[in-house]
């Protein structure tokens, strides 16, 4: 029997141990697995309680069945799951028994949700918008894979493919009825005017989804400075928990650690690095590299420094990055000089440089709100409110971008040949086909499906 219409099954649900786990059986063996080991299939959509038993009559666990024959389930073939006490030992017990089916055997990953789509039940940009929404750790990052999911950006596709065979019918229509009387004059002019509106409309998504795009995978920002400066307390402080080592030593973080911070429902990674500074120990050396290039590619770098800590590293200013200046360790500041500070803004620009300039205690949390919130107004003028895109992937930037092009070749051809123009429509109705995953398929999916987990 050929892999794809072999029965499969998986933990669907979080890793042993844990309450309850669920496992999932997809395909024309999921009624004989429910008969061998639940003893009957139970009513359709209806939970059951059973007590499970292998194919000698051990019992395998007391557990609640569900039973979704083909085709009104989620991957449009029959399917059986079993929720079960959530303890390596009772899935071990279940998966063997599984395993002992005919034609049954363990899913790869993304296989129900790429039978979903092969069977109808969803198109591509919706699977996609599935993984998007499992991978999602922010509220705004769940609602943007909601709407992706509901097809917000499938249902644009459509809409654009089918115009385009309009467009490409009357094209068409006006070449095969070139010499008959009864064809209206100009079949090509409408059709004309609906490849630049369509274009037009391509290129606001395209234009509108920046942010979304962004906000799939989030901001970075990379604190930097010299050693000792405080960075890690900083993060421990902004990360609430002890990411970082904190010492007095001067060199401690020798590698990068990340931490990931959810500003606002804005997915923030924040980045500490090795301290910048000239020093002859190669491994330490190796760190500063890697702590150059990390904050050469950030959004956003803070560069921390305490009383002595100077100007910021010539490296770290160049390029489009931003760059914040911190001075950290203000509550060791003499209380003459935090009267003369008084009445001053937590947070300033300076004066033609556009940098912004933070006065913070990482230790004692003076500052810190300030600058959270900060970042959080950073986050958001970069990743957006998420509400108004629709592509969230390359893959869909770059079919748009293509599809677009084309239908501007197709313009530029007008009065040039119906045949050329009724050519590169085809194309671009290719493109929409591929972007719902209608055309091409075997090379899309495999790269798509490949990002999912097990038992999706
Ligand atoms: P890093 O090398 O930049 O990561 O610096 P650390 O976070 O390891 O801090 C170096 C030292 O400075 C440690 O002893 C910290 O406790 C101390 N430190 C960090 N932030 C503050 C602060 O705001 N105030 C004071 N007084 N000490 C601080």
């Amino acid at each position: 029997m050929h892999p794809r219409e072999q029965t499969i099954f998986a933990l669907s649900s979080g890793r042993p141990p844990s309450a309850i786990a669920v496992v999932r059986v997809s395909g024309s063996q999921a009624g004989a697995a429910l008969r061998e080991l639940a003893g009957a299939i139970p009513v359709a959509r209806t939970a059951k309680r059973v007590l499970l038993r292998d194919s000698v009559g051990e019992a395998i666990d007391d557990a609640v069945i569900l039973w979704f024959p083909a085709p009104a389930s989620a991957t449009g073939e029959d399917v059986a799951e079993f929720h079960i006490h959530g303890s390596r030992a009772v899935l071990n017990v279940l998966i063997a028994a599984l395993s002992s089916i005919d034609d049954a055997r363990a899913a790869e990953p993304g296989e129900f949700t790429r039978r979903a789509f092969e069977n109808g039940k969803i198109d591509l940009t919706e699977a996609e918008g599935l993984d998007d929404l499992i991978h999602a750790d922010t509220d705004r990052q769940r609602r943007q894979a909601l709407r992706q999911l509901q097809g917000l950006l499938g249902d644009r596709a459509r809409g654009w493919r089918k115009q385009l065979i309009d467009a490409s019918a009357w094209i068409e229509a006006g070449i095969d009825f070139a010499d008959e009387d009864d064809v209206p004059e100009d079949l090509a002019r409408p059709a004309m005017e609906k490849i630049a509106q369509l274009r037009r409309e391509i290129e606001q998504t395209l234009a509108a989804s920046v942010r979304s795009e962004r906000l799939r995978d989030g901001l970075t920002v990379a604190i930097t400075g010299p050693p000792n400066a405080g960075k890690s307390t900083l993060l421990n402080r902004l990360a609430r928990r002890e990411a970082a080592i904190v010492s007095p030593h001067a060199g401690t973080t020798r590698d990068i650690i990340e931490v990931y911070l959810d500003l606002d429902g804005y997915p923030v990674t924040l980045i500490d690095t090795a301290g910048i500074r000239e020093t002859d120990d190669p491994v330490e050396q190796e760190g500063v590299r890697r702590a150059r290039d990390r904050a050469a590619k950030a959004d956003l770098v803070l560069w921390l420094s305490d009383d002595h800590g100077g100007e910021p590293d010539q490296t770290i200013r160049s390029g489009e990055t931003s760059l914040w200046l911190i001075r950290n360790k203000i509550d060791l500041s003499s209380p003459e000089n935090d009267a003369a500070k008084q009445g001053q803004p937590a947070a300033e620009t300076r004066q033609g440089t556009g940098e912004r300039q933070f006065e913070i205690s990482a230790w004692r949390g003076d500052g810190v709100d300030d600058l959270v919130a900060a970042l959080t107004a950073f986050a958001e003028a970069l990743l957006g409110s998420g509400e108004a895109g629709v592509i969230t992937r390359l893959r869909h930037r770059n079919i748009l971008r293509d599809a677009a092009a084309t239908l501007e070749k197709a313009e530029a051809l007008a009065g040039e040949g119906d045949e050329l123009i009724a050519e590169e429509l085809r194309i671009a109705i290719h493109f929409m086909g591929q972007l719902l995953g209608r055309v091409d398929i075997d090379d899309i999916l495999d790269s798509v499906f490949k990002e999912f987990c097990i038992g999706k």
